[in-house]
């Protein structure tokens, strides 16, 4: 297994994690045996948003003894008031359900206490207006909750709740077909209705922004969606019009600036297992460029990050380098020194491109590698 920091916090989370979602409805001895699972390998980072008690508490029941092992993301505004998932803006409503999160789980604190599903203006305003925002400071304060996140799968929203400051991980839909959503459209309508999502635009630039914003502001992204509900790996169902694998989803999203884990929704251990069989794939199994470069023309010149163009003779990691400097470039007078460190931390740096062109020929999204090198290597002094 991998961690990465989750952001400015402490906690190194996994960088597969298990979206507890599927465990709802199951029996105790299934959530025992998957949650038993993902801690044998090393997943130690778990989103529980069901508001039901019955799943709340056979997690808690599963954890018990193992409550150290995992990270939690537990959500502030999840409910089940109609005897369905269900979301409040009500602070006291909001306050039973995550009170009786920590009574079911068996806990007195929650790793990551998420504003649950801010995907609108109203949203961001009733959570701040209802006194939602205060109660998860003050949780926070207490030390009842670890660090605040919040969920959400509108990237203009989630920008602007990223530059608020009050978050320090956001839970964020992502996947290639996502990706190149329009931020003016729902993610779900394309899971509901894809013949009414305008693909032919290009990789939205409004998600990219969100991205480079999160790492600059050193707020760390976990993904939800990885897999688009499963539909990026049916070649029926794709907007690719060819079948994704799961390492293929797992490695795009994990090569997004700022994620730091991917949240799948595993039901059994056997799905675990299947889940980070990722970490014995080849570079060549785990590249997504050949299936996202159906579009080639929608990309051109913007590096995806993939890697594609690998080897480079000075072993420059070219994907690693292009990230730090699309975010470098959001505010070149006042780089990030977690970016710039970041940076610095690389085996190879951009001035040791010795521009033979052979990442160029190889970048199936005609990304002008070389000039980047000289811009990077300028940028970053090396
Ligand atoms: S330069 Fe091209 S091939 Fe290399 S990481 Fe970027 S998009 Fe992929
Ligand atoms: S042009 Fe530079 S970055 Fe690209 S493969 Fe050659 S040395 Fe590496």
């Amino acid at each position: 297994m991998l961690y990465r920091k989750a952001g400015k916090t402490d906690m190194s989370v996994s960088v597969i994690g298990l979206g507890a979602e599927h465990l709802d409805g199951k029996p105790y001895e299934t959530v025992d045996e998957t949650i038993g699972a993902a801690i044998e390998q090393g997943i130690n980072f778990i989103d529980v948003f069901m508001p039901g008690p019955e799943v709340r508490k056979n997690i808690g029941k599963a954890l018990q003894g193992k409550r150290d092992k995992v990270f939690i993301q537990g959500h502030i505004g999840s409910v089940d008031l109609n005897q369905q998932y269900d979301i409040s803006r009500d602070l006291p409503t909001c306050k039973t359900y995550f009170e009786n999160l920590l009574t079911y789980l068996q806990t007195d604190y929650i790793d990551f206490g998420m504003l649950f599903f801010i995907d609108s203006e109203e949203d961001l305003k009733n959570i701040f207006d209802n006194g939602i925002v205060d109660y998860a400071q003050s949780l926070k304060k207490s030390g009842t909750i670890r660090a605040i996140g919040a969920s959400a799968h509108n990237p203009v929203t989630a920008a602007k709740l990223v530059e608020t400051g009050v978050i320090d991980l956001l839970m964020f839909s992502i996947n290639p077909a996502f990706d190149m959503v329009p931020s003016t459209s729902s993610v779900f309508d394309l899971l509901e209705k894809p013949a009414d999502i305008d693909f032919s635009l290009q990789m939205d630039p409004v998600r990219a922004h969100l991205y480079r914003l999160c790492e600059q502001k050193g707020v760390a992204i976990s993904v939800m969606k990885t897999l688009g509900a499963g539909k990026l790996l049916s070649r029926e169902h794709s907007p690719f019009k060819q079948a994704m694998s799961v390492g293929q989803c797992v490695h795009y999203a994990l090569t997004r600036p700022a994620v730091v884990s991917t949240l799948l929704g595993c039901k059994s251990e056997s799905e675990i297992l299947d889940a980070v069989t990722y970490f014995s794939m080849t570079d060549a199994e785990k590249d997504y460029s050949d299936i996202i470069k159906t579009r080639q023309g929608d990309f051109k010149g913007s590096c995806v990050y993939c890697n594609h163009c690998l080897p480079c003779p000075s072993n420059i990691n070219i994907a690693d380098v292009n990230k730090y400097l699309d975010i470098a470039k959001l505010n070149e007078q006042a780089i990030p020194p977690s970016i710039t460190r970041h940076y610095q931390s690389l085996e190879h740096h951009a001035s040791e491109c010795i521009a033979c062109g052979s990442c160029e020929s190889r970048c199936p999204f005609s990304v002008p590698v070389i000039k980047n090198m000289e811009k990077a290597a300028s940028v970053f002094g090396e």
